[in-house]
């Protein structure tokens, strides 16, 4: 049966590691009455974070989707589909995040009471607003020790969007905090018992009435902005009806220009069943958001997809996990018509057609097989074969590419060896498995040493896989230290030849050809064009030279990293009737590339990140002489509330260990987050020291 469309919300619940994302999403699963028993995080016991290792660290790092039903307060037999797609907080987890931005069409901000905006947030917060995503904001934790309502609105508006605006204010606060007023309505909530099941409805506290009328006031006036008629109503000083404000309220949240703000405390069950309530009358359902857009995959055309059951079907897998018992577990979202189990869809970034074997949909506590899924709807494929993250799905007949999901590159890579035979097979499969599911982490094998590296985007990133490669697969395996993931490029154009001739009777081998190289912008690539004319190398020596040229810049010239940012260009050469054969051409394209490169003013490249450190002001000499030891360029200093924070750019290479390093520098008092920012060039000493392989 088809839950109506406008009554399904897929939501992702944002949150800064530890802000309490995991015991919301479990507190949601109890009250939408999936779940009979609370579990605590710090017990492992979340429902979400069902990977082991995840347990351990008490982080979420799968994009698992989850179902549930709630009916919102005013009708509550008006049951709401939500599907909650779980959102990594970890910063080494950002592609994560990303990608399961793309899939939602709204979101839960969740800030601590205490901390206020962090790091972290702002810039998942950054993320949300570049893919235009409608937000709500769920101020947590309003029990601890320092929680401030209204200091975190504060740091809100100061530091995201001066458009969030309380729709709740707290009564009371750290241990007193007992409920919360509704400013639309004017009345108070007391939570009376521990489950947060028993909810009193009062009348307004004597001493919070000024408040109360204080925000009302700004958040009438605010949504009063959006609608022409309110707005007049709203300056003749007449009462606008509570619903006529909820409708346009809905409107400015859908077009991301209203960000409404509640509060709480998951951990004492207050709060969350008003938040369930807001999803579902605020956050839009999938026919509210602009109809999803790619291209046929041959003739290029633009297409789009609407919301509609009877449109033809198009789906983005956006994560692959393995799941213990069903086995390979593909996460789509339907943007468009109907998918049966058992028919058949059309990958069209891989171009197979894929039986779909089952398909089941994930609730708090059980895994349901379903026959059909709808537009708009988010479930989850067993039996996918050769899908991928990213990958886009399709009815056979109506191929379209959705735009897929972009990645950054890893930065950090590590050597990891089986320790035996046996180990060596499982690793092959474990590894398989593991990037099909994770985009950002790679697999190579170095061509010197025979070693596997694989590569990701930070430390935690590592250890976490190697962690489940352990756990989950049962790899024996000796892991290296890590890494940085340096590559090389030129910084001039140069023209040089290749030539590989050789006579030692019967059949010789003859290949012959010049190459010119040019830089490239950063993050562009590489480019391969030919300007051979008059068949002095025939086609199909040509595109072995172009292989020739891809393998050697495998393995750079200076310390043999690999090679981007580029184009290559094959403007001469010759051929010989009977001993050219391709593989002489790839030979001497190989020392062509060689030749050129070393004329071309090379240069190693290493990943620089964007870092930014908050300290209490004590602390601030002792870290800035320490990031300018770290060859750190700092670009700037401010004050947030009573720290000091510290934005510097600075090469990864210099910031293993930080963490710890960072701690006993400040007695534990300072915090830091850090993200990929750019490559560049590594200054000359440093260089040497590479080459000479004393740095690594
Ligand atoms: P996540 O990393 O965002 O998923 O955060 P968790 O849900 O794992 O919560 C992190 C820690 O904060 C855990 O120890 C929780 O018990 C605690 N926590 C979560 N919500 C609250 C709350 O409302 N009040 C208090 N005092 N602690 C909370």
């Amino acid at each position: 049966m088809r839950h109506p469309l406008e009554k399904v919300r897929n939501i992702g619940i944002i949150a800064h590691i530890d802000a309490g994302k995991s015991t919301i999403t479990e507190r949601i699963l109890y009250y939408t009455g999936k779940k009979h028993k609370m579990g605590e995080v710090h017990d492992g016991e979340a429902e979400m974070d069902w990977m082991a290792q995840e347990k351990e660290r008490g982080i979420t790092i799968t994009s698992a989707a989850t179902t549930c039903f709630w009916g919102p307060k005013p009708s509550p037999e008006d049951i709401h589909q939500i599907n909650i797609i779980d959102t990594p907080g970890h910063i080494d987890f950002t592609a994560e995040v990303q990608r399961s931005l793309r899939v939602l069409d709204g979101g839960v901000v969740v800030f601590d009471g205490v901390a206020g905006v962090e790091p972290q947030s702002e810039t998942v917060w950054h993320q949300a607003e570049k893919f235009g995503v409608p937000l709500l904001a769920f101020v947590n934790k309003m029990d601890r020790t320092g929680a401030n309502f209204y200091a975190d609105i504060d740091s809100i508006h100061e530091r995201l969007t001066k458009d969030a605006h309380p729709i709740q204010l707290p009564i009371g606060a750290e241990d007193k905090f007992k409920g919360v007023i509704d400013l639309f309505v004017r009345k108070a909530y007391i939570y009376e018992d521990e489950l947060g099941e028993k909810i009193k409805e009062e009348a307004i506290p004597e001493d919070m009435k000024d408040k109360v009328e204080k925000y009302r006031g700004e958040l009438v006036e605010a949504i009063a902005g959006h609608d022409d008629k309110l707005a007049s109503q709203y300056l003749e000083g007449k009462d606008i009806p509570v619903d006529e404000l909820k409708k346009v309220l809905h409107k400015a949240v859908v077009e991301v220009k209203i960000v409404p703000v509640l509060c709480g405390s998951a951990l004492k069950n207050k709060g969350v069943q008003f938040l369930l309530d807001a999803i579902c009358e605020y956050l839009p359902n999938p026919t509210e958001v602009p109809s999803v857009e790619g291209f046929h995959p041959k003739t290029k055309k633009k297409e789009e997809r609407q919301a509609r059951d009877d449109q033809p079907f198009a789906g983005l897998a956006f994560k692959i996990a393995t799941d213990p018992f069903v086995g390979t577990l593909c996460y789509f979202r339907v943007y468009s018509g109907k998918l049966q189990s058992g028919s058949y869809v059309l990958n069209t970034s891989t171009g197979d057609k894929e039986r779909v074997g089952r398909i089941v949909r994930m609730h708090a506590n059980h895994r349901e097989n379903v026959e059909e899924v709808y537009a708009g709807d988010i479930a989850a494929i067993v039996g996918l074969k050769n899908t991928s993250t990213g990958h886009t799905l399709c009815d056979v007949g109506h191929p379209i590419v959705l735009e897929s999901i972009t990645f950054p590159e890893p930065v950090i890579s590590v050597a990891i060896e089986p320790k035996t035979k046996a180990d060596q097979e499982k690793m092959g499969l474990a590894l398989t498995k593991l990037t099909q599911e994770d985009p950002t982490f790679r697999v190579k094998t170095d061509e010197e040493t025979a070693q596997t590296i694989i590569s990701g985007m930070g430390e935690l990133h590592l250890e976490i896989i190697v962690d489940r490669m352990k756990r989950e697969f049962k790899v024996g395996a000796n892991i290296g230290k890590p890494q940085v993931a340096y590559k090389e490029t030129i910084q001039a154009m140069a023209e040089a030849q290749g030539k590989y001739v050789h006579q030692s009777g019967g059949r010789g081998q003859y290949g012959d050809c010049w190459l010119r190289v040019e830089p490239k912008e950063r993050g562009q690539g590489f480019e391969f064009d030919s300007e051979i004319k008059g068949g002095v190398i025939p086609k199909e020596f040509v595109s072995a030279i172009e292989k020739g040229v891809k393998e050697a810049m495998e393995t750079g010239v200076l310390a043999g990293y690999p090679m981007v940012d580029m184009s290559v260009t094959v403007y001469d050469g010759s051929y010989h009737e009977v001993d050219s054969s391709e593989i002489a051409f790839k030979i001497a394209a190989n020392r062509a590339l060689n030749a050129v490169t070393k004329l071309a003013k090379p240069v190693i490249l290493e990943p620089v990140m964007k870092i930014e450190v908050v300290t209490p002001e004590k602390f601030m000499g002792d870290v800035i002489g320490d990031l300018n030891s770290k060859r750190a360029s700092i670009s700037e200093m401010k004050d947030r509330g009573n720290m000091k924070v510290i934005d510097a750019m600075v090469p990864l290479a210099e910031m293993f260990g930080y963490a710890t390093q960072l701690r006993s520098m400040s007695q534990g008092r300072a915090s830091y987050s850090m993200e990929f920012d750019h490559y560049s060039p590594v200054p000359s000493k440093i260089t040497e020291e590479i080459i000479e392989g004393k740095r690594k």
